[in-house]
């Protein structure tokens, strides 16, 4: 607080110095050359302070902000670089200062970036938005602006050459564009409170005092008095240092930067969505491109002007339709591409919700089925031990009938498929083999399941064809368990198409997004039901032969590793079956490939 309080009074001191210096050369330095140099040197010095002061502020990553500030300072180069002319022109070539002097053009387009800068509406949010809309909207302005100033000021320097009437023209527009940037800084400033509003007023003032030095110029002309070592310019000295105080009060004044800190003091006020702020520009450039037929007539039917003038600005306001209408319609073109992005991203994100909403349903289902599944299978698994352990002393008892002994070893085998039943569903609710979880190499142990399958396979017409990546990332989870989620997808591939005949069963590794990726997809019938197959106890398959629950293992399996399974069929026939597992993060990125390349990598044929 103390250091700010001290670099106020340096600013305070350096404004005092510089206006003081400037009052004595106006005062004290006899008329001449002297005089002449010395004002001018010192307009054109001032510009480099207070670029710095402004650029001490674009050091930011808010590229609102950033280029707000820069496109202030930009503004201030180009001031200076009209300035820098001026004065070649009146100490180099001691020319009149009442003459026709085509460099200021630079004077009024530098006040066009400032415009700009505040169209950047620096107290919002940055968003994503693309970086064309800015080039598009600045082109507008400067179109517009340029295309007034060679409409009002320009014949009067080369259609009729009129040193009194160019002198007002463009003293008029300049004072007319720097009273729209102060208007343009007032409103901003109504919009919003705290440390923003502070910035807006400032400039607002800025605006309004550098409109007066022009006004105040103007009445000089009018007096043939004015030069610039006259006490005229005194305003525009001072709009200068305070421009560049702006600069320093921004740098010293914290401004919020949490998004709550920025609500609480308003400065997120009215308007905060981007798309205000584009129907704003949006507005301004319809306004510009309307405002040609309307100007264009009263050129034709109200102006005074010489024939030959009222015909240059017929023809510099068609000419000018063209540029700016090229810009409306691209800004246009822009505006509908970027709505075409959030309708596809938020239809995205509509499916995702809704892809998660099921997998949310299909998750609660399995866990309140796996809660009462897991109770009951506790309380069967007792008894059974006891039918298990009679059965088998009774069938293995020498000393009781053949017959007897033949029923016995029946109850037996019925017992073990109870128990396989049994601690499927076990399996199923999650009470079952706990797991230990290690760095594995996925493809390894899709080789190893499908080679399981390989042996049995002999003599039919299935191929199970195994093309995996090379260079995959390695996975963590449990080897057991994911032999048990391949094997099961592997086994129910080659009943399906078993069932109609034969087939191929391709299974592909790849990695994509962070993930590894493993599909199986089969040549067989396809999934009557994809919707249901998770679901416990879902089965095609006759009696003795399924008993739905190998998916819903599979399918709570893959999830206790982190990971997502899936399937659909596919529109040329067959089934496909999508398991997606958490690489581990290596130190060297894989990069993503494309199916067609990993098919490629390393095919190998099992069977
Ligand atoms: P089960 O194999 O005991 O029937 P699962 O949960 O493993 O239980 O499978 C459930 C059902 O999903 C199967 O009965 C079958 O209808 C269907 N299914 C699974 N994989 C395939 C496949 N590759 N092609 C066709 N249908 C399949």
């Amino acid at each position: 607080m103390k250091l700010a309080l001290r670099s106020y009074w340096h600013v305070a001191a350096a404004w005092f110095l510089v206006v003081g210096v400037y009052i004595a050369i106006c005062e004290f330095v006899p008329i001449g050359v002297g005089r002449t140099t010395a004002s001018n040197l010192l307009f054109c010095l001032i510009p480099l302070f207070v670029n710095g002061a402004l650029l001490l502020n674009a050091v930011t990553p808010d590229w609102r902000k950033r280029t707000f500030w820069m496109l202030l300072a930009f503004g201030c180069v180009l001031g200076m670089s009209g300035q820098i002319l001026w004065t070649y022109a009146v100490v180099y070539q001691h020319r009149p200062v009442l003459n026709l002097f085509g460099g200021d053009i630079i004077f009024f387009l530098h006040t066009v970036p400032m415009i700009a800068a505040l169209t950047m509406q620096p107290h919002k949010r940055s968003d994503d938005r693309n970086i064309l809309y800015d080039y598009v909207d600045f082109g507008l302005l400067l179109c517009w602006w340029l295309y007034v100033y060679v409409f009002a000021v320009i014949p009067w320097l080369i259609v009729a050459a009129d040193v009194r009437n160019y002198i007002h023209a463009h003293e008029i527009v300049t004072a007319l564009e720097n009273l729209a940037f102060a208007a343009g800084a007032a409103f901003l400033a109504a919009k919003t409170t705290g440390y923003w509003r502070k910035i807006y007023i400032h400039l607002a003032g800025v605006g309004a005092i550098y409109t007066f030095g022009l006004v105040t110029i103007n009445f000089g002309i009018d007096r043939a008095a004015y030069s610039m070592s006259e006490l005229y310019n005194v305003p525009l000295l001072i709009s200068f240092l305070w421009l560049a105080t702006v600069g320093i009060i921004a740098r010293q004044t914290a401004e919020p930067t949490t998004k709550a800190a920025a609500e609480k003091l308003g400065e997120l006020a009215a308007g905060d969505a981007s798309q205000h702020g584009s129907a704003w520009t949006a507005n301004l450039a319809r306004m510009a491109l309307l405002s040609l037929p309307l100007i264009g007539f009263w050129c034709m039917k109200g102006s005074v002007a010489p024939a030959a003038v009222r015909d240059f600005r017929i023809l510099v306001t068609l000419g000018a339709a063209l540029p700016l209408g090229f810009l409306a319609f691209l800004r246009h073109d822009l505006v509908n591409r970027e709505r075409l992005r959030l309708l596809r991203a938020s239809h995205e994100s509509i499916d995702n919700l809704k892809r998660l909403q099921t997998q949310f349903v299909q998750s609660e289902k399995l866990a309140s089925i796996g809660q009462l599944v897991g109770g009951a299978a506790h309380e069967i698994n007792n008894p059974l031990t006891a039918i298990l352990g009679y059965s088998e002393l009774l069938a293995d008892d020498p000393m009781i009938g053949e017959k007897t002994r033949g029923i016995a070893e029946k109850i037996r085998e019925q017992a073990r498929r109870t128990r396989g039943l049994v601690n499927n569903l076990l399996s199923f609710a999650r009470q079952a083999p706990s797991e230990q979880r290690a760095t594995l190499d996925v493809n390894t142990i899709v080789t190893t399941s499908a080679q399981f399958r390989r042996f049995d396979l002999r003599g039919q017409n299935i191929r199970i064809e195994v093309q995996t990546s090379a260079g995959i990332p390695e996975v963590r989870a449990d080897m057991n368990q994911l032999l048990q989620v391949f094997t099961n997808i592997i086994n129910n591939a080659v009943y399906a198409m078993q069932e109609s005949g034969g087939g191929v069963l391709t299974v592909r590794t790849m990695f994509e997004k962070g993930n590894v990726v493993i599909l199986f997809s089969d040549t067989g019938p396809g999934m009557r039901d994809p919707n249901l197959v998770f679901d416990p106890f879902y089965t095609t398959k006759p009696v003795g032969k399924g008993t739905g629950l190998g998916l819903s293992i599979c399918y709570g399996l893959v999830r206790d590793q982190g990971g997502q399974i899936s399937c659909y069929n596919r529109p040329e026939g067959g089934a496909t079956f999508r398991i997606e597992l958490p690489a581990v993060p290596t130190a060297f990125p894989f990069a993503p490939r494309s199916v067609g390349a990993q098919a490629r990598s390393n095919p190998a044929k099992l069977a």
